[in-house]
């Protein structure tokens, strides 16, 4: 039936348009006499305008009345009307002719048009109810500010061969997005622990603090107690789920440490990281929290039976191990690798305590870990922070990639049938801009939405909320008006040209650039980001003519000159899919990401259930 009225519809416009323009148009010349007629009464029609507003034709058009001339007086008089048809004007949105034929066959407007299906496609299937998503995985692009996700989705797309500016980045595909403002309670621009508590627990809090409310005074132990947060981890393991925890940097760091550990100094990695008096008052290392995790849950909430964080892989070897080289293993960097002022060794602890768990230090040992037979794995790959992924290649013992620990991770957690919750953070996004050095951050970034494609394959979108976002943003800048396909690490050249735009000091500039930090260096084919530390700053205008901008080694140039590059505080883009990704939409505090993986996988309902 639809599909009758709509053909007639377009019948009538089609008439319409004829009748319009024959009554718009220039004169003919006149026709020849025609010959004349038998005697009788003859048929008319009469042909009226009618306005915008008109009742029966809202955007104008044309009232044709017909009837038979009985008085003969070659008129149609109203007595004589016997039919009236009207035909109207369409609608300006239904757009006719030729003209726009250059539009709609234009490869963005269909574009445009597939996106919009596919938008309404995913409206229609969105399922809005309360715990829905058996699993949550929540991926933290440390620092991944949305100029870092447009410089690497650049470069990821030069590196397949295409210009780069039209490529998608895994998550940019995700059905849902938002914006995040990343403040802490008493700072304009932010750091992780405070960032990644808002995330983790729903409750905003300072910056420097892990897992407790804003009441805490930083560095402040006493003040800690009775500003415990919970956080969705630990819902998670309460609720009898699978949980897990991945980073590329220390796993005692700020990101990793706001999933599990409550602190009031996010740098308490270990026990020698801390004042005597933080230790007297009762404080416990982040390190040491991850260990006895299992045993603080079920203290803190009576009535708990959990069984601890199932995967943990990350770097941070030191903090665990004893200050003493005998502890020192094959991968070790320093003489000396634990910290340790306790003589705990807590990777021996944690084996006491979990005596099937597998504890792999190394690409060799994280590699025969089978996960359909492993239900617990703790891998500490670096003493300190994991490598960067374009010096992964570099490291001692070998490395897996954040993609291999997210895939291995998912294939241990989805062994529970009550699901799971996986935090994975790419951390050295971060460390590249804080090391000035673009090429690090954007192949961490890279690397890091190949770790989201493999959560994207390996799990059900039916019943997993995936949630990737930033904790913050950095200084880091996309600049000039670079033609399309530019490389993105390189010189500026503008539309039409094949050289290097020249700045007014007649010297050519990149891209890409940081307000502050150490500034210029000219690494060549360094892949290790953090080399760039060596040295003092050099900062303002570089002569880049004879420089490579494109080399791992190249460090930006930045204007004001600090010890590192600093965080940005504008907001940060949230990408979802899965049940509950329609929640993330408009610009929201960064807390309430919590809420939303809540919703979706009713993590306080489910916990306090487990619980009574
Ligand atoms: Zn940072």
């Amino acid at each position: 039936m639809k599909a009758l009225n709509k053909k007639s519809n377009k019948t009538l416009n089609l008439i319409s348009l004829a009748v319009l323009a024959a009554l718009a148009g220039c004169d003919g010349s006149d026709g020849t006499s025609g010959d004349n007629g038998t005697q009788g009464t003859s048929s008319l029609i009469s042909q009226t305008l009618v306005t915008i507003g008109h009742e029966q034709c809202l955007n104008g058009g044309v009232q044709i009345d017909s009837g038979l001339d009985s008085d003969s007086s070659g008129i149609l008089d109203a007595g004589e009307i016997t039919t009236t048809e009207f035909v109207c004007k369409p609608t300006v949105t239904q757009m006719q002719g030729s003209s726009l034929t250059a539009t709609t066959n234009n490869l963005w407007y269909e574009q445009g048009q597939n996106i919009l299906g596919q938008a309404q496609l995913n409206a229609k299937s969105l399922v809005n109810a309360r715990g829905k998503a058996k699993n949550v995985i929540l991926f933290v692009g440390d620092g991944m500010g949305l100029s870092t996700v447009t410089a690497a989705r650049i470069l990821a797309g030069q590196q397949l061969g295409k210009l780069g500016e039209e490529h998608e980045l895994s998550f940019d595909k995700f059905p849902y997005s938002g914006f995040a403002k990343t403040y802490n309670v008493d700072a304009q621009t932010p750091d992780s622990a405070g960032t990644m508590t808002a995330m983790m627990s729903g409750v905003k809090t300072d910056a420097g603090v892990i897992g407790v409310a804003e009441a805490i005074k930083r560095g402040d132990c006493a003040t800690a107690s009775g500003n415990e947060l919970v956080t969705a981890l630990e819902l998670a393991e309460i609720a009898g789920k699978s949980t897990g925890i991945i980073s590329t940097a220390r796993i005692t760091h700020a990101t990793p440490a706001a999933t599990y550990a409550k602190s009031a100094e996010r740098n308490w990695e270990d026990i020698s990281d801390m004042p005597a008096t933080a230790i007297a008052a009762g404080c416990v290392d982040i390190a040491s929290q991850l260990i006895s995790f299992e045993s603080d849950i079920e203290s803190r909430f009576s009535g708990t039976d959990v069984d601890g964080i199932d995967v943990v892989l990350g770097g941070g070897r030191r903090h665990f191990l004893p200050k003493d080289a005998a502890y020192n293993t094959a991968d070790a960097t320093s003489s000396i690798e634990g910290d340790r002022t306790d003589g705990r060794d807590l990777t021996a602890e944690w084996q006491a305590q979990y005596p099937t768990g597998s504890f792999v230090i190394d690409q060799a040992g994280f590699d025969a870990v089978d996960a359909d037979a492993t239900q617990r794995l703790f891998g500490l790959f670096n003493e300190s922070h994991m490598q960067y992924e374009a010096d992964r290649k570099n490291d001692i013992s070998g490395e897996p990639s954040l993609r291999e620990m997210t895939d291995k991770a998912i294939d241990i957690l989805d062994n529970n049938k009550e699901g799971f919750f996986l935090m994975v953070e790419a951390g050295r996004i971060d460390h590249g801009h804080h090391a000035g050095s673009a090429h690090g951050a954007l192949t961490d970034t890279i690397a890091f939405a190949d770790a989201v494609q493999a959560a994207v394959e390996n799990t059900d979108p039916e019943e997993t909320l995936i949630i990737v976002t930033a904790d913050h943003s950095h200084v880091f800048t996309m600049a000039g008006y670079p033609k399309r396909g530019n490389p993105i690490l390189g010189k500026v050249v503008s539309v039409g040209k094949t050289e290097p735009s020249l700045a007014k000091d007649g010297m050519p500039y990149t891209t890409l650039g940081y307000t502050n930090g150490k500034g210029f260096r000219d690494l060549g084919s360094e892949t290790d980001a953090d080399e760039g530390y060596n040295g003092d700053a050099i900062t303002g205008r570089q002569d880049l003519t004879l420089v490579d901008t494109n080399s791992a080694g190249f460090h930006q140039e930045s204007l004001v000159p600090r010890g590192s590059e600093t965080h940005a505080g504008e907001d940060v883009g949230i990408y979802a899919m899965g049940p509950g990704a329609h929640l993330v939409t408009g610009t929201n505090e960064q807390s309430v990401i919590f809420h939303v993986m809540d919703y979706a996988a009713d993590l306080v309902k489910q916990a306090e259930k487990a619980i009574n």
